[in-house]
Order: structure tokens, then sequence, then C-alpha cells
């Protein structure tokens, strides 16, 4: 059995784990992560794509909103190339309270985020669509946000500081030798071996799934899975995000994303970070509560519904230990549970990821009894992007893709219409980015993402990745199918109208032209080639 040595190790490639890695090389610590898929698989890749102001949490939550706003700063400073500077409007509706309005200035200017409140008619300038009867509006430095690139471009500044990165690595057990964690034993999925990795320390940031890993070793961690759901519209319906201003709700965000523009979340508890179905009841919620902000929502055409898990933490030892703010965990489980060399960081938002890692790397040097600055707040995370990508100020330039295809005149080499994501930009993905799957291609370039759902482009890159990587035939047209099974999931708690169009065209290129149900090895067990084999988590198992 292969054999490594580190100082840390981090379980879990979402945010989290990736800020870790990042802060732990920085600081000279020898570290490894491993990821049980491809980065970003867990809520980081399935959340809303909002990087907070602070404002929502303004009034419920004042020390949570601090954290985000001064958060928010850094990020627009280290990483500018990951956010769209969209900004954010919080907006009275007919359905809300005016005077909330002027609880959440006041909260606002006691946490420190910016805020003005602004004319309707300057409001509907900037977003003609939003509902005229709108009473008052908020402006605020909200901004969207590309998880999946920024985690990419955080594991680069680890991996340029000397981090290994082992994605496609899932831990088996923690390693435990008396009352200490010294590693875990994981399989390389991609190369179908066990691998035991011995570390001085394991840092467990494997979010709704913080609780399994612990359990490994008989130490309880009770992270109950919180499902949101939330719904893409095929395209831009505002440029700015939008939140109501009222306390936090359902269904009270729309977020400008790239092509599209997402309306979310519930909240509701699951068992199970990895099975759990989208309800009717919330599409029908997210569908009505879009349309007391922007009238004709319901009519627009909806791409797809997804979920993710926040992972909720609840203590249960009797002597509270926890070293927590409101919005995150951190567990020294020495201090908790008797167990040496090992955390838990859990809990919390994409926007605080860094300040989470940074608690969490403060930790590992006080029980190492070392002394070393955290870097992160200073250090610009490495660029991914080509340029011409952003705009002035750095940030990511939703016209890029457009203008580099006009430029150059190359329709003829675009894979995916519905992203413009050109042979070149795939290519780049599976050969520089290390995709080994279509589901990895969709985080690098948003393959499938637009309103064909993967129904054209798919054929495509199933081509380049069978050259570039080699696979044998049946473990391509297993792939092929199991990744368009997955989209289509997405797809069928909103099938009506145009995209229920879309989906009968999809399916017949995909049953009648193409016959891609019989392709050599497609009915396969969709447990073949642990490599191949896309996400599991059931976003709609209908
Ligand atoms: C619906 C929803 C909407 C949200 N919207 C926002 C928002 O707009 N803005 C914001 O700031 N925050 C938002 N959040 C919160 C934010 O998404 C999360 O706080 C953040 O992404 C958590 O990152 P993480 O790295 O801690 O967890 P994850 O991203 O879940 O990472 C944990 C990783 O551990 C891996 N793992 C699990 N088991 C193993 C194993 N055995 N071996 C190896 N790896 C393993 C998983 O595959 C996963 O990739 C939202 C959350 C939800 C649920």
């Amino acid at each position: 059995m292969r054999s490594i040595q580190t100082e840390v190790l981090v379980v879990g490639g979402g945010a989290t784990g990736a800020g870790v890695v990042a802060d732990l090389a920085l600081r000279g610590f020898q570290s490894i992560l491993v990821e049980k898929r491809d980065l970003s698989h867990g809520t980081t890749g399935r959340y809303h794509g909002l990087l907070h102001s602070g404002g929502r949490y303004v009034v419920k939550d004042p020390k949570a909103a601090v954290e985000c706003i001064e958060e928010n700063r850094i990020l627009r400073r280290i990483m500018p190339h990951c956010l769209e500077d969209t900004g954010g409007f919080f907006v009275t509706t007919p359905w809300d309270d005016p005077d909330f309005g002027d609880v959440f200035m006041k909260g606002c200017q006691d946490a420190g985020v910016p805020c003005e409140e602004i004319s309707i008619s300057q409001m509907l300038k900037e977003e003609p669509l939003l509902n005229p009867g709108i009473g008052r509006c908020f402006r605020v430095p909200d901004a969207s946000a590309d998880s999946f690139l920024a985690t990419q471009c955080v594991a680069e500044l680890a991996r340029q500081h000397g981090a290994g990165i082992l994605n496609y690595h899932e831990v088996k057990q923690l390693l435990r030798e008396g009352d200490k964690v010294v590693g875990a034993l994981c399989y390389d999925l991609a190369s179908d071996e066990d691998v035991t990795i011995h570390a001085d320390m394991v840092v467990n940031a494997a979010g709704a799934w913080a609780g399994k890993i612990a359990g490994t070793i008989g130490v309880e961690v009770n992270v109950t899975p919180g499902k949101g759901t939330m719904i893409a519209a095929n395209h831009r319906i505002v440029n700015t995000v939008i939140n109501r201003c009222k306390m936090p709700a359902d269904g009270d965000i729309l977020v400008p994303i790239h092509t599209v523009s997402v309306i979310g979340t519930t909240d509701e508890r699951v068992s199970d970070p990895e099975h759990f179905a989208i309800e009717p009841w919330e599409v029908k919620l997210m569908l009505e509560e879009g349309e007391k902000l922007v009238p004709g929502f319901k009519e627009m055409r909806m791409l797809r519904a997804w979920a993710g898990v926040r992972p909720l933490y609840q203590e249960t030892r009797v002597a509270d230990t926890r070293d927590v703010t409101r919005a995150y965990t951190l567990l020294d489980h020495q201090d908790r549970d008797g167990i040496d060399g090992f955390i838990t960081i859990t809990g919390g938002k994409w926007t605080t990821y860094r300040q989470m890692a940074e608690v969490t790397v403060d930790k590992v040097c006080q029980k190492v009894g070392t002394q070393r600055e955290c870097r992160t707040h200073l250090e610009p995370v490495p660029n991914l992007y080509s340029p011409g990508y952003h705009t002035e100020d750095g940030y990511h330039f939703l016209g890029a893709r457009l203008a580099r295809t006009e430029a150059t005149d190359n329709f003829g080499e675009l894979v995916c219409e519905c992203e413009m994501a050109t042979r070149a930009d795939v290519e780049q993905a599976i050969v520089e980015g290390d995709a080994k799957t279509f589901d990895d291609v969709r985080r690098s370039v948003r393959l499938g993402m637009g309103p064909c759902q993967g129904g054209f482009c798919t054929y495509r890159v199933a081509g380049m990745l069978h050259s570039l990587r080699r696979p044998s035939i049946e473990e391509t047209n297993v792939a092929l199918r199991d990744f368009l099974q997955e989209r289509w999931k997405g797809l069928m708690p909103i099938l009506w109208g145009p995209q229920l169009k879309q989906e009968r065209l999809d399916e017949l290129i995909y049953l009648s032209v193409l016959n891609a149900d019989h392709l050599p090895g497609a009915k396969a067990s969709r447990l073949g080639p642990a490599m191949y084999e896309p996400g599991t988590i059931e976003e709609n198992p209908v």
C-alpha cells in the first residue's frame, strides 16, 4: 500500500479545506489536502453564488455581518477575478414592512456595512425588471462569486507554496493510535488503491460530512445537513444581487451569476448529505417569491433546480468547549474529547472561508507551539483566467467569452454554445486543469450549465475526453450517459414551457438520433469505473 508522510492533513476540498491548506502552506507547514471527488464537489459547488456584504445578517446576527463585510473587502482585494462586482440591493416589496428599512439602515451602520438608500426611479433605471411596487431600496456592496474557480485558484495558491492537492482520494478511516489521530486511510479512486497518509495533525474540513469523518474514530460531531434548494433562470434577469429587505427567509435572494439568475433558497433538515430530493413545494415557493421581486418571473424559462447542504452544527457535550462564533464552529478534539492531533472546522459561509481557515491554522500553530503570522489576507490568489477576462478593476467580465469569439471569429470552435466555451477551453480544463470527468469539465468551463443542459455539447466533449485521457470506449459511454442523467435530474422539477421542449429535443437526440442509451457499455452499472463516475448527490431523484 502506498504511504505518504506530511505535517498536516486536511480532509475536504471545498472552500474551507482549500483555504486551510493554502494558509498552512503560506505559513510554511508541509500539508496535503484530500477530497473524495473533484474540488468543490460538496456544498461549495452547490451554493447560491453570493459574496455577502453582511447586509443579510445586520439585524439577525450582527457578528456574522461584521465577519462578512471584513471578508468581503479582503476577497475583493485578493481574488477579484473570481468575483463579479454586481453590487446589491435590499428592497422592500409590497409584502414587506417598509419600517424594517430603518432597522436595516441602523444595523448596517452599526456593523460597518456601507449602505445608501436610493430612489425607486434610480433602482428601476438600473434594474428595469424589478417590481415597480417596491417601496424602498438600499444599495450595499454584495457581489456574485464563482466558487468553482475560486476553489481551484486557492488550491493553486497552496500548490505554489508546496502543498499537495489529492482529489479523488476518499478518507475511509482516520488512523488513531491511543488518544492521538495520526493520519488517515484513503482510497484513491483514480488508481483504485488504498493510500495511507501519516500526519502530525488532521484538520476535518468536510462540511456536512464532518460528522462522518469524526465518526470513523468514534468521536461524535453532530452535524445535521440543512438542504437549500435553488432554481436558475436562463438569463440575467437582473445584473445586481437582489435581497428582500426583511428578516432572512426562504426564496428572498436573486443572484445574477455568469449567464443565469439564481433564486433561492429553502432550508430543510435532511438526514443524509448525499441523498435528498427537491420537493414540488420548494419549486412553487421559489417561483412565488421570485414573482414578488420581478413580475413575470413565474413565466420565465427556468433551466434547472438543485440543492446544497448547510452543515448545521449542534453541540452535544454537556461541557461545551467549543471555540465557536455564531457563524462557524472550530473544535479542538483534545479539549473536547481527549483526542490529540485532530481539529474540526465546520459551518460558516463561502464568504468567510478565509477567516475560518485563518482561525483553524492559528489553532494548529497553538497546538504545535509555534507562532507564524497568517498572510492569506495579503497574498493575491493566482488567476487561472486568460487576460481579457476582467474589468479594469480586475473583476470577472461576463462578456469576455463573447468578445473573444467575435474578435477571432471562431464560432466553429465552440463546443458549448450556451456558455461559449471553445475546444481550447475544454482541452485546457482536461489537460492543464486535470479534469477527469464530464462533471469536472462542467465545473471548469460551465459545460452543460446553459439552456440545453448538456444535450448538445456533452457528445463533443465525450470525444475530447476520450482522445485526451484514453479511457476505454465503454467507460466513456457510461460516463456520457451518467452525466446526462445527472443533468436531467435537475430538469425534472421545472419541466414545463420552453424547457420541456428543450428536454424533448435533448431526449430525441439521445434516444433516437444517437441511440446513446445503447452504446457499447452504456448499460453498465453506474458504479462502473470510479474515475468516471459523476457526482452521486441525488439532486432530484424523482
Ligand atoms: C443552499 C445554500 C446556499 C448557500 N449560499 C451561500 C451564499 O450565497 N454565500 C455564501 O457565502 N455562502 C453560502 N452558503 C454557505 C456555503 O456554501 C458553505 O458555507 C461553504 O460552501 C461550505 O464549504 P466547506 O468547504 O466547509 O464544505 P463543502 O464545500 O461541502 O466541502 C466539504 C468537502 O468534503 C468532501 N468530503 C466529504 N467526505 C469526504 C471523505 N470521506 N474524504 C474526502 N473528502 C470528503 C466533500 O466531497 C466536500 O467537497 C450556502 C449554503 C447552502 C447550503
